[in-house]
């Protein structure tokens, strides 16, 4: 927690990152810190739950929208289509 890093503007710098709870907000200074995602703080596992069960959701409705993994999953087509766009390096 020493490697904070100020530019010397440090009202820019997001002071907070691992300062509270990103549930409830709350402080975070000598107690235990449960992390998620390696970089999302929580008070408690029960905060920690609770962003989890956000994020499954949110995922699963991104899933479901994009395709349909059942069939995908289904027919393992050998030839599998790779697309990785246009890389320029200059
Ligand atoms: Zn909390």
């Amino acid at each position: 927690m020493s490697a904070y890093y100020y530019s010397g503007c440090p009202e820019n710098y997001e002071a907070h990152y691992l300062d509270s709870c990103s549930v409830c907000s709350k402080s975070l200074h000598n107690s235990d810190i449960f992390m998620y995602r390696g970089n999302t703080p929580f008070c408690s596992k029960e905060c920690r739950q609770e962003q989890m069960e956000v994020d499954e959701a949110r995922e699963k409705k991104l899933r479901s929208g994009r395709s349909l993994r059942k069939s995908e999953s289904k027919s393992s087509t050998p030839s599998k289509t790779v697309r990785t766009g246009v890389v320029t390096v200059s």
